[in-house]
């Protein structure tokens, strides 16, 4: 279905700097138009310093909501009047719905990622998870899957910047949710071995891998990729890291981050409209 901008069309878009290569202009406006959404969505290069201003602006206008990108996804918060629980726990928001005046927080990414993982067959209630990696992506899949049910998940990253929020993400899942979660040294092999063989699915969150170092990864001993483990990546340049690879070699059923990027914008897309992306369309036209 067509329609054309009138003086009715609702507008929303992308926060964030910088934006102009992002996929999510092209996923939305291509699934307004299929369904015959009077609504469109744009990219706006906006610094932290300038969020707040422009959230105002948004706020007062007719618009259905925005997206969060990189640096405004934590800086958001304050400008908002409520936070979903994921948004919450995770201390970060993708997706905000402007009802009336009134702006939620929310955060799908990591509904993309558990998303993602159930059409590569994977179940995430009462399962034993590894993530690696403490930064925006890992603590808002490890969220997800412990708010959707994971009995356990070990977060395992390096003693470096981002080692305090990694222990702030494990005492957030301890005290917040069912799951039980603990931490380990991503260096130390022999933790981190026994709780990849204790794992039903491997979930690298950190950046180790993404073009242009895709030598790298943060599995050095590819040994421990055993039967019955599925490995994924939130990375999705490349398509196959060197851990997918590697864990392929060895028998495991493999997915990268691609799939985590289009659920995102689909629940994000359900939120402001109430109707499912059509995400087929989507995948064919984008992510083939
Ligand atoms: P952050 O910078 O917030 O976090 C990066 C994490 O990776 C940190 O824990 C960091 O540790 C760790 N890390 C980086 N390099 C290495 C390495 N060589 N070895 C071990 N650990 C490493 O980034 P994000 O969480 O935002 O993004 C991480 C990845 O996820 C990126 O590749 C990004 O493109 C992808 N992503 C994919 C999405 C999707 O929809 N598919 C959505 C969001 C992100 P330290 O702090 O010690 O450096």
């Amino acid at each position: 279905m067509q329609y054309t901008i009138s003086g009715t069309t609702r507008f929303g878009g992308l926060l964030g700097s910088p934006v102009a290569h992002s996929l999510s202009p092209a996923m939305h406006n291509t699934s307004f138009q299929e369904l015959g959404i009077n609504c469109v969505y744009l990219a706006f290069d906006v610094t932290a310093e300038r969020l707040k201003e422009t959230v105002s602006v948004f706020r007062q206008l007719n618009t259905y909501g925005f997206n969060l990108t990189m640096p405004c996804k934590k800086a958001v918060i304050e400008s908002l009047d409520e936070l979903s629980e994921a948004a919450r726990l995770i201390g970060a928001v993708n997706t905000v719905v402007n009802c009336g005046g009134r702006l939620t927080g929310h955060n799908t990414d990591g509904i993309g990622y558990v998303e993602s993982a159930r059409e590569n067959g994977v179940e995430i209630c009462g399962s034993e998870i590894t993530v690696l990696g403490a930064g925006g992506a890992a603590m808002a899949a490890a969220v997800q899957m412990a708010l959707d049910g994971a009995r356990r998940i070990h977060i395992a990253n390096r003693r470096t910047r981002s080692w305090s929020a990694a222990q702030d993400l494990v005492d957030t899942i301890n005290k917040e949710t069912q799951c039980e979660a603990d931490l380990t040294d991503l260096e130390d092999s022999t933790v981190l071995a026994r709780h990849i063989a204790d794992s039903s699915l491997l979930t690298n969150a950190t950046s180790a891998g993404m073009a242009p170092d895709t030598g790298v990864t943060p599995v050095k001993d590819p040994s421990v990729f055993h039967e019955g483990l599925t490995v994924s990546d939130v990375i999705y340049n490349p398509r196959q890291t060197r851990l997918m690879r590697e864990a392929s070699e060895r028998g495991c059923r493999t997915f990268n981050g691609m799939y985590m990027l289009l659920y995102q914008g689909a629940a994000a897309f359900r939120l402001w409209t109430g109707q499912d992306m059509p995400v087929e369309l989507i995948k064919e036209r984008y992510f083939s």
